[in-house]
């Protein structure tokens, strides 16, 4: 579930327009907030809302931001669950 689960956030991600504007950084963030709460394993909804509470939401101009964004929460969680730290610095590639 959570392959998957990370798998689809990284591929809308993906799918995002190169420019932002303030409308669709919000629609980005809502999602990421509901898609987290909804998360069906309610103790890992509660740490990544937590996490995603300190690191702050997407406030970047970009595709390219949303993806190292995207990239960074996700190695936030990696750390949380001793998993290896993926290089984000290519992730557009
Ligand atoms: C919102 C959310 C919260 C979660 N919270 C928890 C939790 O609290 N406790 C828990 O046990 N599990 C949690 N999970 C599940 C956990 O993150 C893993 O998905 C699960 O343990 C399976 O790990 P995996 O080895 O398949 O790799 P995953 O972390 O699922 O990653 C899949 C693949 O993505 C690639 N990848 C890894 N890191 C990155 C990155 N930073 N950017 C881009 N690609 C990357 C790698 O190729 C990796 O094999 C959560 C998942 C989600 C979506």
């Amino acid at each position: 579930m959570g392959r998957q689960s990370w798998s689809l956030l990284h591929m809308i991600t993906g799918a995002f327009p190169q420019k932002f504007d303030d409308g669709l950084r919000q629609k980005f963030n809502t999602f990421l907030v509901l898609f987290g709460q909804m998360y069906p394993c309610k103790l890992c909804a509660n740490h990544f809302m937590e996490m995603v509470r300190r690191e702050g939401l997407f406030k970047g101009n970009s595709k390219k931001e949303l993806m190292e964004y995207l990239c960074y929460i996700h190695n936030k969680v990696n750390e949380q669950l001793g998993y290896p730290i993926h290089d984000c610095s290519n992730v557009v590639e």
